[in-house]
């Protein structure tokens, strides 16, 4: 085992150990009242485990984004639901990467002792959808102030984070050469906008995600706010996505692992015709299948992470393993659905909880036709169909 392995399988067995601790019925319980798992989120700020990215000049652990897809798939891994929290790991590509000198005194070491929590990520919007660059919301300059108005939809965890990382339109779309100019993304301190410009409106789904309406209305934001140079948000941005595909690549592949795990038990355990279940081929097919696919999109994973952390470019891999662990998951859940037989719907069982949470990720943060897409027009060459 090299010193990365080891101390990558360290890190996983101390996060296993602390997931040990939110039994099952924690995560029915609150995924049954969509209520936030509040208390796990304060026992990972408090290990550490959400700042692991945050470098330590500034209080954080500062190991690199293969240490937080390993703990992130830990999670999942457990059959916890890590999406409360995620996003403490995918804003610090856009933050550690573009933020100023000022701004990350400022924020990083609070964040690093879990007094501030940046969960937020207000990028999509209810008219712009998929392409991102007709967003509406505007951000315009007075003074040492920009006043931001417009609409973000599906901003999750906004009422649980201290902190938004919000893209708006600094320069009308008309008036850039490239649509993707003219963009600039600002930290938003939402706990004192609240009332005053910011207004949040939650929106059940069928998953336990905090997911809500963002409503911006003359919200003022201090010029310092604005990460780097205005209308170069776009770029900052797409630095953050790629270590969120990464990452949710190895949520997925927690997921995979978990209803293999979960399948194969039962597929053991389970006697019907006087024989385990898990001696007919038509069952232990499907877990050998699931299982071959999830060690391939672990390895993308793998490959995209180390990439990202040396500075590398990723964009396709990033993609890839995020495809791929998407699929591995789903592909994982459904054969696990099908193994407990009726028993995978019970909510006793958890399966059909997991089965709901990991099919998100073919739709976010980026749906999988849009990563056919991007393979399609920056990597085979072909031509751009949007
Ligand atoms: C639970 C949840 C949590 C989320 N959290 C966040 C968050 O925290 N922050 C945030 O900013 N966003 C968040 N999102 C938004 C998510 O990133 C978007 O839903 C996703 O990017 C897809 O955008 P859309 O829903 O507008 O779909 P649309 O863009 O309307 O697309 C609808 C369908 O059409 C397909 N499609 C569109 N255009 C094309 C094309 N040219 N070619 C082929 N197919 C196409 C898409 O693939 C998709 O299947 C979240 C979404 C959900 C459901």
């Amino acid at each position: 085992m090299s010193v990365r392995e080891r101390d990558l399988s360290e890190i996983r067995d101390a996060v296993a150990k602390l997931c040990a601790s939110f039994p099952m019925e924690y995560w029915r319980e609150t995924d049954r009242e969509r209520r936030y798992p509040a208390e796990f989120v304060r026992a990972l700020t408090e290990a550490g485990w959400l700042s692991c990215l945050i470098p330590e000049e500034y209080g954080g652990a500062g190991l690199g984004l293969p240490a937080a897809a390993a703990i992130l798939e830990e999670i999942q891994r457990s059959g916890a639901n890590g999406a409360a929290c995620h996003a403490q790991m995918y804003t610090m590509g856009t933050v550690l990467r573009h933020c100023g000198e000022a701004q990350k005194k400022k924020y990083l070491p609070r964040i690093a002792k879990g007094e501030l929590r940046l969960q937020a990520f207000g990028i999509t919007e209810p008219t712009a959808g998929t392409d991102t660059s007709s967003i509406r919301t505007a951000a315009v300059k007075k003074g040492e102030r920009y006043l931001i108005s417009g609409q973000k939809v599906w901003t999750s965890r906004a009422e649980h984070s201290d902190l938004m990382l919000l893209l708006a339109r600094t320069t009308p779309r008309e008036e850039v050469s490239k649509k993707t100019d003219g963009l600039s993304v600002f930290i938003v301190e939402m706990k004192q906008a609240l009332g005053k410009g910011l207004a949040i409106r939650p929106i059940r789904t069928m998953i336990n995600h905090a997911t809500t309406e963002v409503f911006l209305d003359n919200l003022e934001v201090p010029a310092e706010n604005l990460i780097g140079e205005e209308g170069k948000g776009f770029r900052y941005i797409l630095d953050g996505m790629n270590a969120e595909r990464i990452l949710i690549g190895a949520e997925c592949v927690g997921d995979a692992r978990w209803f293999i795990g979960k399948a194969t038990a039962y597929a053991n355990e389970r006697k019907v015709f006087g024989r385990a279940i898990g001696q007919n081929q038509g069952v232990q097919f499907p877990i050998a299948r699931a299982y071959m696919a999830t060690e391939a999109a672990a390895l993308m994973v793998e490959r995209a992470a180390q990439l990202y952390e040396d500075g590398k470019p990723c964009g396709p891999e990033s993609n890839m393993a995020k495809q791929l662990a998407a699929e591995a998951s789903w592909q994982a859940g459904d054969m696990c659905l099908q193994t407990h037989g009726g028993f995978g719907f019970a909510e006793e069982y958890d399966v059909e909880r997991k089965f709901r949470e990991t099919r998100l990720y073919q739709v976010a943060p980026i749906s999988t036709n849009l990563v056919l897409c991007y393979l399609a027009e920056h990597v085979l060459r072909l031509p751009r169909s949007y």
